[in-house]
């Protein structure tokens, strides 16, 4: 049985989350201790205890230690079978993590899948809806499967309550893909939700990025949720070019003006344009998997986070394959992804 240690790195759920993906996509048993031990509260809370048990249930995995606050756990995976699921948080622990469990192994399951997820669909720390829908699906779709997900309604931290649907048409391998420039921008677009809260909140955080990236008021909007299950607020940049849409985000919280939400997405979408690596951060080390497990791939990157060196640490624990950094001076980084060379 493969033993991790929950805390190298980074330190985070991602550990645990990954070597649940990967345990089922290889079938290779492991156990997990110190999890989460980086974190101010470590060990399992209702996202993380979620993705454990999800990821049994659609693979009938064995498992030990799935309880609130454990910090140890184990798991003997099965096959993953694709069918309808339901996963509920019940708390605004993010969705989208629990999603991003348990798709591998159905987009590599024998049947299709419907998946229905509910908690938070817009939390601080994980990526948000938008981000999954736009940006991380099309690059996986690009890879062989066709998954789509739709928001029923959003749920934003701390109140939670969001569900969303996602529907996954499964291949036999996933094909690699190569990533080493933007392309064109084909469109930009900038957006400031509000949920159960004035309006005049987006209306200031558009007016920061108009003023700030010079754009008009063509491509920012301002979206209200309908029937709020409680309060919320999140900016996002989008940039859509030939090859890659990447998204830049700021999340609304007591005590943040307005402007300082959406200057936290001013300033990510800075940075971004400042080079012309086509892959931002968050993107870097949610790419990697897929690709991992496609054992074939390349992308050039703005570079490697902490969470992207964890991952590439945590996938060679599992999979026979070659990640290869090439870092630029600027701080840009090219990843290639091969099947390991056998003597
Ligand atoms: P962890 O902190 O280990 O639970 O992992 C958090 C995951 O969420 C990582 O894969 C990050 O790339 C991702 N993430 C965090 N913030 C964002 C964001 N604003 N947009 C997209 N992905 C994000």
């Amino acid at each position: 049985m493969l033993v991790i240690n929950g805390s190298f790195g980074e330190g985070g759920g991602q550990i645990l989350r990954s070597s649940l993906a990967l345990s089922i996509v290889t079938g290779v048993p492991f156990r997990i201790d110190c999890i989460r031990a980086k974190r101010r509260k470590p060990g399992l809370m209702r996202q993380h205890l979620t993705a454990v048990r999800a990821a049994a249930e659609i693979c009938c995995a064995k498992v030990t230690g799935d309880k609130i606050g454990s910090t140890e756990v184990e798991f003997v995976p099965g096959e993953a079978v694709g069918g309808e699921y339901s996963f509920s948080i019940g708390t605004a622990g993010s969705t989208t993590l629990v999603l991003q469990t348990v798709l591998l192994p159905l987009v590599l399951a024998k049947e299709p899948s419907t998946i229905v997820l509910e908690g938070g669909t817009h939390n601080p720390f994980a990526p948000p809806f938008d981000y999954l829908q736009r940006v991380y699906l099309p690059l996986l779709n690009r890879m062989g499967p066709h998954v789509e997900a739709r928001l029923e309604k959003p749920g934003f931290y701390p109140a939670g309550g969001g569900r969303m649907v996602v529907d996954v048409t499964p291949v036999k391998y996933l094909d690699g893909i190569s990533i080493l420039e933007r392309g064109e921008l084909k469109q930009r677009a900038a957006k400031a939700v509000v949920s159960g809260l004035p309006r005049s909140i987006g209306k200031r955080e558009v007016r920061v990025i108009e003023k700030h990236l010079k754009w008009d008021d063509g491509e920012t909007r301002i979206v209200e949720v309908e029937r709020p299950v409680g309060p919320g607020n999140i900016v996002t940049i989008e940039l859509e070019y030939d090859n890659v849409t990447e998204m830049f985000t700021g999340f609304g919280e007591v005590g943040r003006s307005a402007e300082a939400v959406a200057t936290h997405a001013v300033q990510q979408y800075q940075r971004y344009i400042k080079t012309d690596a086509p892959i931002g951060e968050y993107l870097t080390d949610q790419l990697m998997l897929p690709l991992a497990v496609a054992r074939s791939g390349e992308f050039r990157s703005t570079g490697l986070s902490r969470h992207a060196e964890t991952h590439i640490e945590l996938i060679h624990k599992f999979l026979d394959v070659c990640i290869n950094t090439k870092r630029q001076t600027d701080g840009e980084v090219t990843i290639t992804i091969d099947q390991q060379a056998i003597d």
